[in-house]
């Protein structure tokens, strides 16, 4: 059940552009797997913390599960399922790139990663977005999990929740890995899934449904 689809980013400008929208799905039923409203799974990502895959896409087939997915082809469109997990779309000439940017892909590097196979299709200056994700207000976290981020990515990763506790600030970090990849022209959307009430969030909700965001060549 497609809840609704609302453009939140146009990049078309660039000679190859990105179209991002946000599609919140809605699960059939609680806890339901989304892409169970579809004939078949959406050729997207639905990241894997503790890999750290890359799928070229091609056209040909369904991607596999990985952090990320780039492509060169003209007129591929990409996409990232999230649920607070930050979905980057990063966006050069005739290279397209969607990341899955969850706190485990931050820490290890899929960012930087995704950035390097961009750059191995183009020499083109690479651009890129983030779209709604969960907040450092509504983000507690315990330091034995944002020390290993705050060493890679520096202290500024941590925030502080509404309610003065210890916090991962999530966009901060994205900014942060992309920045150390060389890319500073990012557009952030600055929604927190958590406080929109048109976002899906798991950890406002637990069980609940993805935002899809999809990157299209053109
Ligand atoms: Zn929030």
């Amino acid at each position: 059940m497609q809840r609704s689809i609302s453009p939140t980013t146009s990049l078309s400008s660039l000679a190859c552009a990105a179209v991002l929208l946000t599609c919140c799905i809605a699960p059939a039923q609680p806890c339901t797997p989304v892409w169970s409203a579809f004939p078949s799974p959406p050729d997207g990502l639905n990241g894997i913390p503790e890999a750290l895959l890359i799928h070229e896409d091609d056209g040909g087939g369904p991607a596999p599960q990985a952090d990320a997915s780039v492509s060169a082809e003209p007129g591929a469109v990409l996409s990232v399922l999230t649920a607070d997990c930050g979905p980057v779309a990063l966006v050069a000439p005739g290279v397209v790139a969607a990341v899955h940017a969850g706190w485990r892909g931050v820490a290890a590097g899929v960012l930087e990663a995704a950035v390097a196979e961009v750059r191995r299709r183009t020499s083109g200056p690479v651009r890129a977005v983030l779209g709604p994700c969960i907040h450092a207000e509504c983000y507690e976290f315990s330091a034995a999990d944002l020390d290993p981020i705050a060493e890679r990515l520096g202290p500024g990763v941590a925030g502080t929740t509404a309610g003065g506790q210890l916090a991962l600030d999530l966009p901060r970090a994205v900014h942060l890995a992309l920045a150390g990849a060389g890319v500073t022209d990012v557009t952030d959307v600055d929604v927190c899934t958590a406080c929109s009430g048109d976002h899906f969030s798991h950890r406002r909700d637990g069980c609940t449904g993805l935002q899809t965001m999809l990157v299209a060549a053109r």
